[in-house]
């Protein structure tokens, strides 16, 4: 707990008891709402409260949902180059009729 000083516009000095636990008690009353109530619908299809949302970007089931939008992205990748090797085997044809 803290003592804080705070002076008033008119001079008036008030000393008061600062307490962090309060103020974020009272916080989390004023915001419970908003802060507990409703879920929200995530990507990975789990579901997370606005609390837990750094927690549930934490689970298993989002990395597992993260990674596989990443293998997939790789895999479209992948594709554009099977695309150029394509092009490969078009140059190795015409070399060949060269020697011919
Ligand atoms: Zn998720």
């Amino acid at each position: 707990m803290q003592i804080k000083k705070y002076v008033k516009k008119n001079g008036e000095v008030k000393i008061y008891e600062y307490d962090n636990k309060k103020y974020n008690k009272k916080f989390y009353e004023k915001h419970k709402e908003k802060l507990c109530g409703e879920s929200i619908q995530c990507e990975c299809g789990g579901r997370y409260k606005h609390i837990n949302k750094s927690h549930h970007f934490k689970t298993q089931r989002h990395k597992k949902f993260l990674s596989n939008v990443i293998n997939n992205a790789e895999s479209l990748h992948e594709e554009v180059e099977v695309e150029t090797e394509s092009d490969g085997k078009e140059t190795e044809e015409s070399v060949k009729s060269e020697d011919r």
